[in-house]
């Protein structure tokens, strides 16, 4: 299994200015290329049906495409996928030899073909590099590289479906190879990274102790954000994920119910705080105050630079530590049960803007825009989508399930006797209108997500209750009960889903807070 790890860096001045330098060279060489291979596309294989392959001396004109006869000299080269060098003995390439493996015959003997877009500016590139000494000094399996990115990004758009390349203003990576980057583990906290043409750079160590089940190590990217630098590694780690726990095996499950006010919601009625890291009071204000000095300063001037790289490490403080929060939030949710049960939601149509609201006379009426803005910078504050895809990987790592459910009615349905009606919920409280239960509503939510996964069981002798901290098993008391709304037709160990009719002190529950708020 392959794994990416990210490092923080921590390069001396020479090795930063050799980067931002590189950075700006690959920036200028991609962009270059990619303008090139356009100017191409568009004035060869345009709206031809059938590509055309183009004999060298076959066409004069690029415009008119007039064939004045092969005992015209040619005053253009014409290639089929685009580039035009400057030397044409750079456009060809000698395609390998193919053999057949049993006989030994040769069954495609090597021929001079054109070469594509990306094998010219390979070669033309590496003429360069004895040019300019701002290609020179770059690793060249590092600019080969940058041409392959590109060839991704097109691959992608043709393939895959994704946006056209687009120019770049800020490059902010680059790429090493497998075997090109060397790790060295030199004490506790931190290890070298050799990287070629850089040089030997520091790094802060944070998996000491999981380097030791490394197999192999693939390709380094070395990345700048704000004013940082990061170091990522693609690592082959063997046995890296546990065989899938077989339903017949599950002895716990958990619902987990996602909300603005408390992140998150347990089925067994304990929570955890969000600490909101881009939109609480102090964060928000700080936030506020970079933008305005910017905005105060002189365009182009360097004291505008200065705001734009403070603004940019704030942000970056921000993401970092949403981003651990997160971690330890998803660790704590997998960890509870062998089966997680979470609602299947479409975040990106819950931060949609407010439609306009028509007034019946022409004209509009207030629609809660603002109101609307403000809720929906909360809720992409929280990362709900972003603690769905760490809750996947790291209960892919342990081997436990997870499964998304239809997020309808699972705040209104009432749980003991299934009515289902908005006026039951008030805020964060749970009171049925039809049957007087009462519960908070984010762990009743939480609770009815985790029945409908289909795990309920009957009920048994020894039930758990609800406001326990810990999720356990409750063993089969009776033989022969089949449950009949198991989702998988198995019949087990049983399970007991938190029985909430016990439920009633609010104020036993473990609540837990991650990572500071600013
Ligand atoms: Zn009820």
């Amino acid at each position: 299994m392959q794994v990416r790890w990210n490092f923080k860096l921590k390069p001396n001045i020479g090795h930063v200015e050799t980067m931002e330098r590189w950075l700006v060279t690959l920036r200028k060489h991609r962009n270059y290329a990619l303008r090139e291979r356009e100017i191409g596309y568009s004035t060869n294989n345009q709206d031809v049906v059938e590509e055309i392959v183009y004999a060298f001396g076959s066409y004069c004109d690029l415009e008119s495409r007039i064939e004045y006869g092969a005992c015209c000299p040619l005053t253009c080269p014409v290639l089929k996928h685009g580039v035009v060098p400057e030397k044409l003995s750079i456009a060809f390439k000698k395609t390998k030899e193919k053999f057949d493996i049993k006989t030994g015959k040769l069954l495609k003997p090597s021929v001079v073909k054109w070469d594509d877009a990306s094998g010219i500016q390979k070669k033309v590139t590496t003429e360069l590099r004895g040019k300019s000494p701002y290609f020179g000094e770059i690793y060249s399996a590092v600019l080969q590289g940058n041409l392959e990115r590109l060839d991704d990004a097109y691959t992608n758009f043709f393939k895959h479906g994704r946006g056209y390349p687009s120019y770049v203003a800020r490059l902010d990576s680059f790429e090493y190879k497998p075997g090109q980057a060397k790790i060295e583990l030199t004490n506790k906290n931190y290890a070298t990274a050799y990287l070629p043409g850089i040089g030997n750079v520091k790094f802060h160590n944070s998996r000491q102790k999981e380097f030791g089940s490394v197999a192999d190590i693939r390709s380094v990217t070395v990345s700048k954000e704000s004013s940082y630098w990061f170091i990522s590694i693609i690592v082959e780690i063997p046995d890296l994920i546990q065989e899938l726990l077989p339903f017949e095996k599950v002895k716990s499950v958990v619902g987990i119910d996602v909300g603005v006010n408390k992140l998150i919601a347990f089925s067994d009625g304990s929570f955890a705080l969000n600490t909101k890291p881009a939109t609480n009071k102090k964060t928000a204000r700080r936030l506020a105050m970079r933008q305005r000095s910017i905005a105060r300063k002189v365009k182009g001037s360097k004291n505008r630079k200065k705001a734009v790289i403070k603004l940019a490490r704030t942000k970056h403080k921000i993401a970092a530590s949403r981003n651990g929060r997160n971690w330890k939030v998803a660790n704590d949710i997998v960890k509870t049960a062998d089966v997680v049960v979470r609602e299947d939601l479409k975040i990106k149509n819950m931060v949609k803007r407010a439609k306009p609201k028509h007034d019946g006379k022409g004209g509009y009426t207030h629609n809660g825009a603002s109101a609307k803005s403000g809720l929906n910078k909360v809720i992409l504050d929280c990362g709900w989508g972003d603690i769905y895809n760490k809750i996947a990987w790291l209960a892919l790592k342990a081997g436990k399930h997870v499964i998304a459910v239809n997020p309808k009615h699972t705040s209104q349905e009432c749980p003991t006797c299934g009515h289902i009606d908005k006026a039951n919920r008030e805020g964060e409280k749970f009171l049925c209108t039809n049957c007087g239960h009462t519960d908070h509503a984010d762990t009743k939510a939480s609770r009815t997500i985790a029945k409908k996964a289909g795990l309920v069981f009957p009920k048994n002798e020894k039930t758990l209750r609800a406001d326990c901290a810990k999720v356990t098993a409750v063993k089969r008391t009776t033989d022969g009960v089949v449950s009949s709304n198991h989702a998988f037709g198995t019949s087990g160990e049983q399970l007991s889903l938190f029985d909430t009719t016990v439920y009633h002190s609010p104020d036993n529950r473990i609540t837990k807070k991650y990572g500071r708020t600013s």
